[in-house]
């Protein structure tokens, strides 16, 4: 073996070690930074070693390509906000699967032009394995952005014989991905099966609902890293499979957790169309609420002896964490116990409300998980809602008509007094109404969640 391949051997493996530390890492609020670090380093030793390789030809094209991809990742990194993260990974995601896609095409027409043997039953049907998920992962991907970002209709899109359409497409893309895995030389068969693996991207997203989509795109993210794996095996590239099935696997457990966590099954994300929003759901009655200014807040607050605060969506879009950080603060100087209830699908993606807490370095050990602050709850004095809505709704508990029906909840409404910060009443993410705000311990908070934590923050310090 060559000095470069031993050096690239030995890249490789101190790369797939970093990968699996650096997911195990992760996995923990306290090392996550650790991980994020080892997953950078893993991967410029990754392509470091790669580029030692005998077999690049061309240096040019390469840093072409590199400056292409930094112009276009860069930017998108820097100026797509932390709300807009799951359509980020998406793009991303769609990037990934038609770099496969492409890679395996390439290697396709190549080999087959120039070294027909190397096509052998098993790499044809790794590869067409490879292409399938490649492009209907860029596809796929591509629609859940466009979801997301709004820039297409977010309901679901569905017509009678849905299901056998979609089935039946790839149903043919298997059947000629089959054929040519006996027959290699069919060169004119390829386009239409990569015509049909694009088409069935866009198909199996038509009738998924904006409110499934980040569920969707871990799964996406699961199909890129197993096409990516199914290209370690083509380009006989070790590191390619052990990245591609982390990748694969961590992407698959993500969106079992999602499902869990939304009460959803993965047949009914995938078919169930969830995200029409029923009439039942929109009907709004005249109900009427509480609400409270600032100093009627802060006296509650400071007459407490247990607060929890309950974070959602609403304070990620707010950044309100910093000035949720000065209320902890404040309120613990005082001798008063806050903690912190966090739902694992609060926000619009997993973690969302972890990541914006450390980003205000709020103690890990004030976190707590769902299940450990739903057994507090009945004893704690106020449980304040910073922008939360879906995650609270008591409906999941007890409506069976509502959409949310089974999905676990912060129950909140099991504290003495609720006090919720939100602009107004509208719904949050699933589009329905939330029976908590009216409940007689509730107090409605009206405000910017920012601007409104400003004022009692101001409010609470100049108290004695
Ligand atoms: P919701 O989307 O249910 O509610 C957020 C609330 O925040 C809204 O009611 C809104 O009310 C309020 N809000 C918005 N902006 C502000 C602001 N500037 N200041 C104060 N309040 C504000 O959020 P939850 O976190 O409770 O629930 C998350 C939802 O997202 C769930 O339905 C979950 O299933 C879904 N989801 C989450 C995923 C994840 O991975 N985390 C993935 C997929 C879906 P108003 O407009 O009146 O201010």
């Amino acid at each position: 073996m060559s000095t470069q391949a031993i050096f690239t051997q030995t890249t490789y493996i101190i790369a797939a070690a970093l990968f699996i530390l650096s997911l195990k890492w992760l996995s923990a609020v306290p090392t996550a930074r650790r991980g994020v670090i080892a997953g950078e380093i893993g991967m410029i030793l990754a392509i470091a070693g790669t580029l030692l390789l005998p077999q690049i030809v061309s240096y040019k094209w390469i840093i072409l390509t590199l400056l292409i991809g930094s112009a276009i990742g860069i930017p998108i990194a820097y100026l797509m906000p932390m709300t807009h993260v799951p359509q980020r990974t998406a793009l991303s995601h769609s990037f990934g699967g038609l770099a496969v896609g492409l890679v395996g095409t390439a290697k396709y027409y190549l080999w087959n032009q120039h070294d027909p043997e190397r096509l052998t039953p098993f790499i044809m049907a790794v590869l067409c394995f490879e292409v399938l998920l490649g492009f209907l992962t860029f596809t796929g991907s591509l629609m859940a952005f466009g979801k997301l970002q709004e820039l297409m209709p977010t309901r679901p899109i569905v017509y009678r014989g849905q299901n056998f359409v979609n089935l039946s497409v790839l149903a043919i893309a298997v059947a000629i991905g089959v054929y040519l895995t006996i027959n290699p030389a069919q060169i004119g068969l390829f386009p239409i099966f990569i015509a049909l693996a694009l088409a069935f991207g866009v198909m199996l997203i038509l009738p998924i609902g904006g409110a499934d989509m980040p569920t969707v795109i871990a799964l996406l993210n699961s199909y890129a890293g197993i096409s990516a794996s199914a290209m370690g095996f083509v380009l006989q590239n070790k590191l390619l499979i052990i990245a591609g099935a982390l990748d694969g696997s961590s992407g698959f457990i993500l969106s079992i957790i999602m499902c869990k966590a939304m009460n959803r099954s993965f047949t009914n994300v995938l078919f169930g169309a969830f995200g029409q929003v029923s009439p039942q759901a929109l009907k709004t009655e005249e109900r009427t609420v509480r609400s409270a200014t600032p100093e009627e807040a802060a006296d509650i607050l400071l007459a407490a002896s247990s607060v929890a605060i309950i974070p959602g969506y609403g304070m990620a879009v707010a950044q309100a964490q910093h000035k949720v950080r000065e209320l902890f603060d404040q309120l613990t100087r005082r001798g008063i116990d806050v903690k912190f209830g966090i739902h694992p699908v609060a926000g619009r993606m997993p973690g969302h409300m972890n990541v914006l807490l450390a980003e205000a370095d709020i103690p890990y050990d004030r976190l707590l998980e769902m299940e450990d602050i739903n057994s507090e709850l009945p004893h704690t004095d106020v449980a304040l809602v910073i922008g939360a809505n879906d995650v609270v709704n008591p409906a999941a508990k007890h409506d069976k008509n509502s959409p949310i029906y089974g999905m676990p909840i912060i129950e909140a409404d099991r504290a003495r007094t609720v006090m919720v910060i939100k602009r107004s009443m509208n719904p949050g993410f699933a589009g329905i109404e939330n029976e908590l705000y009216y409940m007689d311990k509730t107090l409605m908070l009206f405000g910017d969640a920012k601007a409104y934590l400003g004022e009692l923050v101001k409010v609470i310090g100049q108290e004695k």
